[in-house]
């Protein structure tokens, strides 16, 4: 479960979730929200990570069509970052220590056209 997780927080996930199963049909945003159950904040060609109205980052996979809570500390961390920039109603989430930008991206997240290997596209790492 996210670290002080909120009634507030569950609040306007669920709202920010509701809104993304309104999205046409096809659309990988709805799938996922659809699958999860809660509110996607990161997707790319592998699957997708949503936080859910209890506060867990789930992750769910399109190809075997599975859904599995994220242990992966760094995962968890492109979650919640994700979900800060994505959302401004999320922006509480925003890991407000042990991040530094990431020196092989220079915190942009790319190289070039493709997604930074070191820091996963989020642009920063733990410290
Ligand atoms: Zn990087």
């Amino acid at each position: 479960m996210i670290e002080a997780w909120t009634e507030e927080l569950a609040t306007r996930v669920r709202a920010l979730r509701d809104a993304a199963l309104a999205e046409p049909a096809g659309s990988a945003r709805r799938e996922a929200a659809e699958r999860t159950g809660g509110l996607p904040v990161y997707w790319d060609a592998g699957g997708s990570l949503a936080i859910t109205a209890s506060g867990e980052i789930v992750e769910y996979s399109p190809e075997d069509d599975t859904v599995a809570v994220v242990r992966d500390p760094g995962w968890k961390r492109v979650a919640l970052v994700k979900a800060s920039e994505r959302y401004k109603e999320l922006h509480a989430l925003r890991p407000r220590d042990g991040v530094r930008p990431c020196d092989a991206c220079h915190g942009s997240g790319k190289i070039g056209p493709a997604t930074c290997a070191r820091c996963q596209g989020i642009g920063w790492l733990a410290v």
